[in-house]
Parts: structure tokens; C-alpha cells; sequence
């Protein structure tokens, strides 16, 4: 006869803590893995307030600019804090340059079958 030990676990699956945050190990709940962290993503934020001072108006229809957007993508290689290739954009242009974007990813990561 074999003792049933599974039905008395240890005490460390109790003690958990509470407050610690759930395992993010969902690709849906990441973050973008281009977004900064820590001291980057403070000067990211000062960087982006100043451009937007530089440049207040959207460079796809001219109405006032919330987003400062990348030119060339950080995951392309891009700068990260160089006006040069920063641009500032409204909500709807900006959402319409990440829509093309990732619809061109995809365009190239699919491949053709058949005609
Ligand atoms: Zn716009």
C-alpha cells in the first residue's frame, strides 16, 4: 500500500505571497518589447515632450500632434532619441503608420501558395 502524500502538499504552495503580481507568460499580455524601461523610459518621455515642442503639429494631416513617432522603427535600427528621426503625429496618423506597418510584416512574413 503506497501513502497518499499528494493530498498533503507543503506548506509553501500557502504562503505566497498575495500582493505579488500573476506570471506573464502570455504572448497576448506582453508589452511591446520596444517600449523603455527605467531611466530609458523617463528620458523617453522627456525626449518625446520636447519634440512634440519642436515639431507641435502632425506631419500627416497638420492638426495639433499627441504622438511622436519613430521613422525608422527601433526594431529596425532606428534612433531612439534623435530628432532626426522623430516625427509627431496625431492619434488616427499614427495608428494608420502602425496599421501599415504591421500590415507590411505581414505581407512579407506570409508566403505565396499558388495564385
Ligand atoms: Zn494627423
Amino acid at each position: 500500500m503506497i501513502p497518499c502524500q499528494q493530498h498533503h502538499p507543503p506548506d509553501a504552495a500557502r504562503t505566497a505571497a498575495p500582493s505579488s503580481p500573476p506570471p506573464a507568460d502570455k504572448p497576448w499580455q506582453q508589452r511591446s518589447r520596444h517600449q523603455p524601461r527605467g531611466r530609458l523610459a523617463r528620458r523617453d518621455v522627456a525626449f518625446k515632450a520636447e519634440h512634440l515642442r519642436l515639431e507641435p503639429n502632425c506631419r500627416g494631416c497638420g492638426r495639433p500632434a499627441e504622438q511622436v513617432d519613430h521613422i525608422l522603427p527601433l526594431a529596425k535600427g532606428g534612433a531612439m532619441f534623435d530628432h532626426a528621426n522623430a516625427q509627431s503625429l496625431c492619434g488616427p496618423c499614427h495608428n494608420v503608420k502602425t496599421r501599415s506597418e504591421n500590415a507590411a510584416r505581414n505581407r512579407s512574413r506570409s508566403r505565396r501558395s499558388g495564385g
